[in-house]
């Protein structure tokens, strides 16, 4: 909850303390339901999603016979907290559970990784990563680096090499080893939609192919900081990549939290983890009603 509130902070203090402000002893007529839509836009939730939280604001008013500001922004909260809730949970019980990680370069893609495989290791499980951006010569030693610091082992190739058959590697020596979990590294550009598609679509065969009882999960990670633009730029891509839940990243450094808040609506995906900070612990698993209580306290 802390740890959130840091990240949040400078979301909170920005535009959603004005939302705060505005629900603070006011009368409940129009006027407020205008400014709260265009105080929603400001604060990044997205034009058709502020209009969305607003007309269900204005039926629940209406629906329970709302007086006050304070019970308008209890309920605005149960709106926003319902709109975060993943409609599925996360697959990770295959053997092993695979999580590839796709994302445009400078989101925080390598890093997140590197958290996610803290994270996991600290839950007790065993994991391996797998250097699957094989286009980046970069990469593979930036994850290497990372690698070393979670302290767990990493499957790499060299540059130019396949990708699906790096991670087919990591998937057979994780199985023989008794690892649980493969983290996977992708080129994931999203410039070419159809060289995307193929890519990950092959990536997936290979997983299935090294083990059967793999279990798959494909991470978008979007930057906060770029907020409704990333989202905007991922939506074309990311059900085309087959994508199953978003990481946000660099919440911590951005007044555009509320960029989350649409991203089911135009991306149909869950948020899984946020990040908040560059440290290897600085990533969350996303809950709901923790990231509601820390924008809207
Ligand atoms: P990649 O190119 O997508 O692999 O991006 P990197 O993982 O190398 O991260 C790019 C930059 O973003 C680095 O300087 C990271 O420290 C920084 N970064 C990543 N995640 C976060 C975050 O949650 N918060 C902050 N403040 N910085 C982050």
């Amino acid at each position: 909850q802390q740890k959130m509130q840091r990240g949040l902070e400078k979301t909170r203090t920005g535009f959603f303390q004005n939302i705060l402000n505005t629900l603070t002893n006011c009368q409940i007529d129009d006027d407020l339901y205008n400014d709260l839509e265009e105080q929603l836009i400001l604060a990044d939730v997205g034009p058709a999603c502020a209009v969305r939280l607003v007309d269900e604001l204005r039926d629940e008013v209406e629906k329970n016979h709302l007086k006050t500001g304070e019970e308008a922004l209890d309920a605005l909260r149960g709106i926003i907290c319902q709109e975060l809730t993943p409609r599925y949970p996360l697959e990770l019980d295959g053997h092993p559970a695979v999580i590839l990680v796709i994302g445009v370069n400078g989101v925080g893609k390598t890093t997140t990784i590197a958290k996610l495989a803290h994270l996991y290791k600290e839950e007790g499980r065993r994991v391996m990563l797998a250097a699957g951006d094989t286009f980046r010569a970069a990469a593979s030693e930036q994850l290497e680096l990372w690698a070393d610091r979670a302290g767990v082992p990493l499957v790499q190739a060299g540059q130019g090499a396949d990708p699906a058959a790096v991670i087919f590697d990591a998937v057979k020596s994780a199985t023989a080893k008794g690892y649980d979990m493969v983290i996977a590294d992708t080129a994931g550009r999203l410039h070419n939609k159809k060289g995307l598609m193929d890519e990950l679509g092959k990536i997936s065969r290979s997983v299935k192919k090294a083990s059967p009882e793999a279990s798959l999960e494909v991470l978008l990670v979007l930057d906060a900081i770029t907020g409704q633009n990333a989202i905007s730029q991922a939506e074309e891509f990311c059900r085309a990549a087959g994508a199953t839940g978003v990481v946000l990243t660099k919440l911590d450094g951005t007044p555009k939290g509320g960029c989350a808040v649409s991203v089911w609506e135009n991306l149909g995906l869950p948020i899984r983890f946020v990040g908040v900070g560059e440290k290897i612990d600085d990533l969350m698993p996303f809950d709901a009603q923790t990231f509601v209580e820390s924008l809207l306290p």
